[in-house]
């Protein structure tokens, strides 16, 4: 028997492909190496699953900061309204949160993986689990099948490789697809972790004193060795015992990770603004202003007011002002520095936690070598690949997904197309 498609990876951009191509025809195989489907899936987006983000297409591909341009025609084809519309018309309502952040409104990633596993399913694919694939099997410059680690051939005239990238390998996700595409002669970009968490050796950070403090609507910089901010960005971010976390240090996390490699410098400095609206003078006013109200008050008793309580002894150290101080023996010059650090307090960065702890899986299959209207293979006949195997990488949010379901969309309709 030979089989129009085989899918290799029943996650989100492989369930996906599988439903585009039965949709489109062809006889669809999906094999996958575990005992269940949608593995990462079931637990994204904290167990909620992100499903995608309600951004107008550029905000999308801009927060698609690893490749997202690659993605205009697969979205231009099956963008994140049509996700949107593809789960309601299975009867799963999403609802909107904050920065575009869609979830269905079960607040359960179950629903979704249960809705995608149920429409495949229905579409008549034929599902494998349990079938690791050992290998992608080449002829004479295109496909002729995939075999399994038990030894059985599947010839297929078509192969679609989602078996996504190396991160959480207890999902699945192993990175085993980059040697197949490796031996179909094509490049995979180094390879690193992305939207993961920070690691320092802060006295602050080593102490623990400021573990679990989050700071909301802050603003976090990445800084290179010539001073110069190489990124920012403003949201939420969370200390633990190691370093930094939360999302806008996992949006920075890629940018330090490249400095390091770049500079083979040990540490990258990163700075938070706790006042991003504000300048170091109005910062300098208003706390002045605050420590004349109340003239009697120490200052660490005044700073309350404008920072939380775990920071206070910090700041004031590395100031140089003893906090039994009052307003009037203020030493301004001391204090115009507590508020510069206020703007821009710094948190030296050794690195991140590793690949296989990071939420996404940086580098993959070179995306000059693909077709980006098809997800086909350049160089091999009858290939394709989609999801996070590919050299894509958004942020969290929903963007990683978006562009799983996208590229998975598009890889399963052109090889059904193509068998
Ligand atoms: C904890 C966590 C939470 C996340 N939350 C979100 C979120 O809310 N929103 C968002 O947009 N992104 C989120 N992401 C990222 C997102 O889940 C992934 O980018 C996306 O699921 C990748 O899909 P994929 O299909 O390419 O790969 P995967 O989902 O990793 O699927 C790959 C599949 O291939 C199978 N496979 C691998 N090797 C073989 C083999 N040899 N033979 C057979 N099968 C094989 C695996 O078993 C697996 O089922 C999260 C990631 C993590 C780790």
């Amino acid at each position: 028997m030979i089989y129009d498609v085989t899918v290799i990876g029943g996650g989100s951009a492989g369930l996906m492909a599988s439903i585009a191509a039965s949709k489109h025809g062809a006889k669809v195989l999906l094999l996958d190496k575990g005992d269940k489907l949608g593995r990462k899936l079931g637990i994204s987006g904290g167990g909620r699953c992100n499903v995608t983000n309600n951004k107008d297409m550029d905000e999308l591909i801009k927060h698609i900061p690893g490749n997202g341009r690659f993605l205009y025609s697969a979205f231009t084809h099956f963008s994140n309204k049509d996700i949107i519309d593809f789960f309601e018309n299975l009867g799963i309502r999403l609802k909107e949160e904050d920065n575009g952040r869609m979830f269905p409104i079960s607040d359960k990633a179950k629903t979704v993986v249960d809705a995608l596993i149920g429409q495949v399913r229905r579409q008549g694919v034929e599902i494998r689990t349990n079938s690791p694939v050992k290998k992608v099997l080449y002829q004479g410059g295109g496909v002729q099948g995939v075999q399994l680690q038990s030894g059985e051939t599947v010839n297929s005239k078509a192969v679609i490789i989602a078996s996504g990238g190396c991160s959480v390998p207890h999902t699945g996700s192993t990175g085993d697809g980059y040697a197949w595409a490796e031996a179909g002669g094509h490049t995979i970009t180094q390879l690193f972790p992305t939207e993961v968490p920070l690691t320092s050796k802060e006295a602050f950070i080593r102490s623990r004193e400021l573990q679990g403090l989050s700071l909301r609507d802050v603003t976090l910089s990445v800084w290179n060795g010539k001073g110069k901010a190489i990124i920012s960005h403003r949201g939420d971010m969370l200390f633990t015992h190691f370093g930094l976390s939360g999302p806008i240090a996992l949006r920075c996390s890629q940018f330090v990770v490249k400095e390091l490699a770049k500079s083979e410098r040990k540490e990258v400095l990163l700075t938070v603004d706790l006042f991003p609206d504000q300048s170091t003078d109005d910062v300098y006013n208003q706390s002045m202003a605050l420590a004349k109200a109340d003239a009697k008050k120490a200052i660490k008793n005044v700073l309350k007011t404008l920072l939380s309580d775990r920071l206070i002894p910090i700041m004031l150290e590395k100031s140089g002002l003893d906090e039994q101080l009052t307003y009037d023996n203020i030493p301004k010059q001391k204090w115009l520095e507590l508020c510069k650090l206020m703007k821009a307090f710094p948190v030296l960065i050794k690195g991140t936690l590793s690949i296989e702890e990071a939420f996404v899986t940086g580098g993959g299959v070179q995306l000059k070598e693909i077709d980006p209207s098809t997800m086909q293979s350049k160089l091999v006949n009858g290939l394709y690949f989609c999801g996070e195997v590919l050299d894509i990488h958004g942020y969290t949010g929903g963007y990683n997904i978006t562009a799983a379901f996208s590229t998975g969309y598009m890889a399963g309709k052109s090889a059904a197309q193509q068998a």
